[in-house]
């Protein structure tokens, strides 16, 4: 059984991100909103565009009014009025000024703006009550960003400081990774679609439901293959087709060591380079990875995940959710973020395998605490996830944390 961290490791490994040649699309910006950015975006516009004033007040020749003082105060000649949006026509002269507004471009001559609050206006003439700081509240040309050095990039998503970013630099259309595809299969005789009517000892398949709202919220595209019975020739048919469409195939059930548990023989069959079998974690034991090969265009990462409704949902968060991260284009952050908290309750494990237990992380009083969901931790019991948003994680070795006492818990939303 490989340890966790190895197994995290050894898939991300065997991933292979999309190409920046071959997997992008070219999007408007709105929807391009969360997307993977596939190339370096530059601007030609400097940021700011041109000087510009950060206040309404008088834009003034620092020289004129540096030795400004109660005795002896500077009166200005204005000779233009300038508002954001509208380009000076004067250049300012020895003893002149320019009313200005918040953000209007600055007018040649000038090199400070005095905030209105230090002037006194009679007309067509401005008093400067206070000598200002030479450039004071002018905001230089590309003091912000460079014309021509890379604005944006590649490989980060695309939330709305980026849109902003790309919006203000004019560039509406956008090179973004497509989304990775992920094929979905439940196994098993024993399941029933949510809307058909459930007969005695069979159990209704939430995984393939709970895996695509997953992947989903990861920005890739679920593709539902519904639910393949536990037939060795549908369930080869089945993945057969799946890893012909798809980037990933997810399906769950079948890993064990039952008598009905055929997915690693068929994938076997179907040429698969197995790399994992079983994880040393707890939900989520029997894990299956492996990879296709070519002959399709691009290799296909397959992971067998347990059938336990809370084990398809562990190992997911744990190993699929970095996987599909890598392989979406993100540059970096790909694995689980992992926050100290104080549990409130007691936790237990067996220490044999790295154990999660899931409940809900939230901040008290500037701290991070842990609530332990109430009810079974068994990993058949999925009702108890509600409102999970993380899992606190016991090493191997550890069979006993006392409440108070500082973990590490992994985000999971
Ligand atoms: P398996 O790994 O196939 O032996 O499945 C382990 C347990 O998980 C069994 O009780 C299954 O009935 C249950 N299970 C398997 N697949 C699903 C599914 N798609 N949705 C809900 N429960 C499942
Ligand atoms: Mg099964």
């Amino acid at each position: 059984m490989l340890p966790v961290k190895q197994a995290e490791a050894l898939i991300l490994s065997l991933v292979n991100p999309l190409s920046p040649a071959q997997d992008t699309e070219v999007l408007d910006l709105l929807s391009a909103s969360q997307r993977i950015l596939a190339a370096a975006v530059t601007s030609a516009l400097d940021f700011p565009h041109w000087d510009n004033s950060a206040m309404d007040g008088y834009a003034v020749r620092f020289a004129d009014v540096q030795s400004c003082k109660a005795e002896q105060l500077a009166t200005l000649e204005i000779v233009e009025e300038i508002p954001a949006g509208y380009q000076p026509q004067q250049t300012i002269q020895s003893g002149q000024a320019a009313r200005i507004l918040t953000g209007a471009m600055m007018p040649a001559g000038a090199d400070t703006v005095v905030m209105q609050e230090r002037t006194q206006r009679q007309g067509d003439r401005v008093t400067i009550l206070e000598a200002p700081e030479f450039q004071a509240f002018v905001r230089q040309r590309a003091a912000f960003y460079q014309a021509g050095t890379t604005l944006l990039h590649p490989g980060i998503q695309l939330n709305a400081p980026e849109i902003a970013v790309l919006a203000a630099a004019q560039c509406a259309q956008v090179s973004v990774y497509r989304r990775p595809r992920v094929a979905i299969l439940s196994t098993g005789s024993e399941l029933v679609a949510p809307d058909q009517p459930l007969q005695p000892g069979q159990i209704v398949d939430s995984n393939q439901y709970a895996l695509a709202a997953l992947v989903q919220q990861l920005g890739a595209e679920p593709l539902l293959l519904g639910v393949i019975p536990d037939e060795p020739e549908a369930l080869k048919s089945a993945i057969a087709q799946a890893i012909t469409t798809a980037d990933v195939v997810l399906s769950s059930g079948g890993v064990s060591v039952g008598d009905y548990d055929y997915v690693d023989e068929i994938l076997a069959t179907l040429g698969a380079e197995i790399h994992i079998r079983a994880v040393a974690i707890k939900p989520g034991k029997p894990l299956t990875v492996a990879t296709f090969a070519a002959p399709q265009a691009r290799s296909v990462l397959y992971f067998g995940l347990p059938g336990n409704p809370v084990s398809a949902l562990v190992t997911f968060w744990r190993f699929v959710q970095p996987a599909l991260r890598k392989l979406s284009g993100l540059a970096q952050g790909w694995e689980p973020t992992f926050i100290k908290a104080r549990t409130q309750q007691d936790l237990r494990s067996d220490g044999k395998r790295e154990s999660y237990l899931w409940g809900h992380l939230q901040l008290l009083d500037g701290d991070y605490e842990f609530r332990l969901a109430g009810g079974s931790h068994s990993s058949g019991n999925l009702i108890n996830l509600v409102q999970t948003n993380a899992l606190a994680m016991l090493p191997v070795g550890q069979t006993a944390i006392a409440a108070g006492t500082e973990i590490f818990v992994m985000q999971v939303d």
